[in-house]
C-alpha cells in the first residue's frame, strides 16, 4: 500500500488538492472532517456527540477519531493505498495511525505539507465561508481552529521529519501549478 499524508492549517487546499491525487492515482482519500460531517448530518451517536466541539472550532478527542479514522481503513481491505486528509492533527495520532498500519504491514510513504502563510489563510476562508456556510469557518471558530493548528497540529510536522518523510509545497498560487508539485513528490514513490 503507498499511503501519503496531506498535511496543512485550515484553509490551505488539501480538499481541493486531494480530489485531485485520487483522481490521478487512486487512492482512497479519508477526511476525518468529512467523515465527522456525515455523522452530524445524519444524526448518528457518534455525530450528536462531536457536533458542539466541532461547531466551536475545537479538536475532537483522540481516541473518537483514532477509532472513527481506522474503522474507515478497514471498509477499504482492497485499497492500493490512502490519502489521509485532515488526520493525524495530533503526535498521538501520528502514533496511533503508525501502529495501526504497522499491524497491517504497511507505512506511512511520504507526508506533504501544504505550506501557507496564516494572511492568505484568513482570506481564503473568509471566501469559503461565503460559498459554504460552514459554522466553523465563522472569524471567531476559524480563529480556535488555526489557533489548535498551531498548538497542537504544528507538532506533527516535526514527528514525521523525524523519520525523515516529510515533503513541504508551497501552497500558494496556481492549483494545477501546486499539484505538479505534489505530483512530483508522490512520484518519488
Ligand atoms: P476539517 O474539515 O479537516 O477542517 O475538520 C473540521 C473539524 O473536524 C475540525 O475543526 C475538528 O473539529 C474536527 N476534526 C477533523 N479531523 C480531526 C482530527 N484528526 N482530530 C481532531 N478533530 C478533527
Amino acid at each position: 500500500m503507498l499511503n501519503f499524508v496531506l498535511f496543512g492549517p485550515p484553509g490551505a487546499g488539501k480538499g481541493t488538492q486531494s480530489q485531485k491525487l485520487i483522481d490521478q492515482y487512486q487512492l482512497i482519500h479519508i477526511s476525518t472532517g468529512d467523515l465527522f460531517r456525515a455523522h452530524i448530518k445524519n444524526q448518528s451517536p457518534l455525530g450528536q456527540k462531536v457536533s458542539e466541539l466541532i461547531a466551536d472550532g475545537q479538536l475532537v478527542p483522540d481516541a473518537i477519531t483514532i477509532a472513527m479514522l481506522e474503522e474507515e481503513v478497514d471498509k477499504n481491505p482492497e485499497a492500493k493505498g490512502f490519502i489521509f486528509d485532515g488526520f493525524p492533527r495530533t503526535v498521538p495520532q501520528a502514533i496511533a495511525l503508525d501502529e495501526f498500519l504497522e499491524s497491517k504491514g504497511s507505512s506511512i510513504a511520504g507526508v506533504i505539507a501544504l505550506d501557507v502563510d496564516q494572511e492568505e489563510l484568513t482570506k481564503r476562508i473568509a471566501q469559503r465561508q461565503l460559498e459554504s456556510g460552514r459554522a466553523d469557518d465563522q472569524a471567531d471558530k476559524l480563529q480556535k481552529r488555526i489557533d489548535e493548528y498551531f498548538s497542537k497540529t504544528i507538532h506533527v510536522l516535526p514527528y514525521y521529519e523525524a523519520q525523515g518523510k516529510l515533503s513541504k509545497v508551497n501552497g500558494i498560487g496556481n492549483i494545477d501549478t501546486i499539484f505538479t508539485e505534489l505530483r512530483a513528490v508522490v512520484d518519488q514513490y
